[in-house]
């Protein structure tokens, strides 16, 4: 296998390593990789932080492990490689009247990074989490060995949101769910505070929701923004929406305040007041910045990061004060997002708890990264905790008070994986394995 010496970047570009990559075509590839010299696996690095980094050491990216390899379209069960990437899959199956269960916010996540995260979409409340919809999965184990790891064991739940400690995932098995068509009923509603989003969210009956929230409005407009509620439907597909690319990083002032204010106020003013209903095509309402191409280059040369975090439900007071915060403070970016999460979650290490999770994305300066030492201590005094995919700054002595079972987690890591070859960046700086 060749490894080629490289420079990659957690997707804020915010953190970056440098190392050698092995791009495996073949499950037999990877095998071998994972025989003779283990190393972790990452799929499309769009986890925000340092969770597909191994800075000075080696890495095996699986983006070319994307074989659909059985479908059967009666029982809309899909067996594919790691590689695969969510999109893709999405675009596979749904003229055959089947989605994936959970989508993450973009279709370039792979569905080994979304087992290894255990992602969550804007149906959580309803559907749960993605390692919730698997029949099982394969995981090529240091050593080369290929083990077949079925829910309801504890290498499952090692596995799953499991930051690929336990071995590389090389493909999984997949229960589809209906759709009623190839588009998207979409009704956005604007909101005009913090209690009439938490209770239009709430109160929402269709099966995906999610809350845009202007992290700048302050006084009585904290909270302001958009609900949608998503159904899937039949009928004559819409032509996408033109595809944009971010050609360079972006001067600072792009994202000043002013500039941030400005462009929010007006983006919540764009659905009327009375509220409308679009029709929309699937990945257009599943993944609505893929189509702004490389889009993180907007934060400039120093990247971003982003901050999410869940609370319990009754906790909810506590992350209106931390949205007060971010609004003061004067550093939130135009992409803030509120959901409802429900209990459902696969991993020891899997993220979402019942409650309500805000992400806030913020330009990578010192004000910024003190403003998330902030957050991060209201989130664990809250009783929430913070979601890894996202993460390059937290602290390990908190991240492992917010996952209460890690020590469990990182046992069953280490003893799949007892010369710990597979540990990144992430799992270094939080010292998730001890
Ligand atoms: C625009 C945007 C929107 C997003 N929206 C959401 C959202 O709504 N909900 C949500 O939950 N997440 C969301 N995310 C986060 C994203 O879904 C996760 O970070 C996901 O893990 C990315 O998949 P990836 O293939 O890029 O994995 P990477 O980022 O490359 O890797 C993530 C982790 O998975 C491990 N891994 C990857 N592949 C394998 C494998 N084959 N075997 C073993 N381990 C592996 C890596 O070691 C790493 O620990 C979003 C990200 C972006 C950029």
């Amino acid at each position: 296998m060749r490894w080629a010496e490289a420079e990659y970047a957690g997707w804020g570009r915010a953190v970056r390593a440098t190392g050698r990559l092995a791009r495996p075509e073949r499950a037999s590839a990877l095998a071998a990789i994972m025989a003779d010299a283990p190393a972790p696996a990452i799929g499309a690095n769009r986890s925000y932080g340092d969770a597909a980094l191994n800075d000075g050491g080696r890495a095996v990216l699986t983006t070319r492990l994307d074989r659909i390899c059985g479908f059967d379209r009666d029982a809309g069960v899909i067996e594919a490689e790691a590689g695969v990437r969510l999109g893709d899959l999405l675009d596979a199956v749904a003229p055959h009247g089947w989605l994936p269960p959970v989508l993450p916010g973009t279709g370039h996540a792979t569905l080994g990074g979304a087992v290894a995260m255990d992602v969550h979409g804007k149906n959580h409340h309803r559907d749960g989490s993605f390692g919730q919809h698997l029949d099982g999965l394969t995981l090529i184990q240091p050593g080369g060995t290929a083990v077949e790891v079925r829910p309801d064991t504890p290498l499952f739940a090692a596995t799953v949101g499991g930051l690929g400690q336990t071995g590389a995932i090389e493909r999984v098995r997949l229960r589809l769910t209906r759709t009623k068509g190839e588009v998207m009923i979409v009704t956005e509603r604007r909101v005009p505070d913090w209690d009439a989003h938490l209770a239009a969210l709430d109160g929402a009956a269709a099966p995906y929701t999610v809350g845009w929230i202007d992290a700048t409005a302050t006084g009585a407009a904290l909270g302001r923004g958009i609900v949608e509620e998503g159904a899937t439907g039949a009928g004559l597909v819409p032509p996408p929406r033109p595809a944009r690319r971010v050609p360079l990083d972006a001067p600072g002032f792009a994202l000043a305040p002013p500039v941030v204010r400005a462009f929010n106020a007006a983006y919540w003013r764009r659905v009327p007041a009375s509220g409308r209903t679009v029709v929309r095509p699937l990945a257009d309402f599943f993944f609505p910045l893929d189509r702004i191409g490389d889009w993180n280059r907007l934060y400039g040369r120093r990247g971003f990061h982003q901050f999410q975090c869940v609370v319990p439900t009754d906790r909810a007071p506590a992350l209106r004060a931390m949205l007060e915060e971010v609004a003061r403070s004067g550093l939130a970016s135009p992409l803030a997002v509120l959901k409802r999460l429900g209990p459902g979650r696969a991993g020891t290490m899997s993220f979402p708890m019942e409650g309500w999770t805000l992400a806030v994305d913020l330009r990578n300066t010192p004000e910024a990264v003190r403003l998330a030492e902030r957050l991060e201590a209201a989130a664990a005094t809250a009783g929430g905790r913070i979601y890894l995919a996202k993460d390059a700054l937290a602290s390990g002595a908190t991240i492992r008070a917010m996952y209460p079972a890690h020590a469990e987690w990182a046992a069953a890591a280490d003893a799949a994986d007892p010369d710990r070859t597979l540990v990144t960046d992430m799992v270094r700086r939080l010292g998730l394995r001890p």
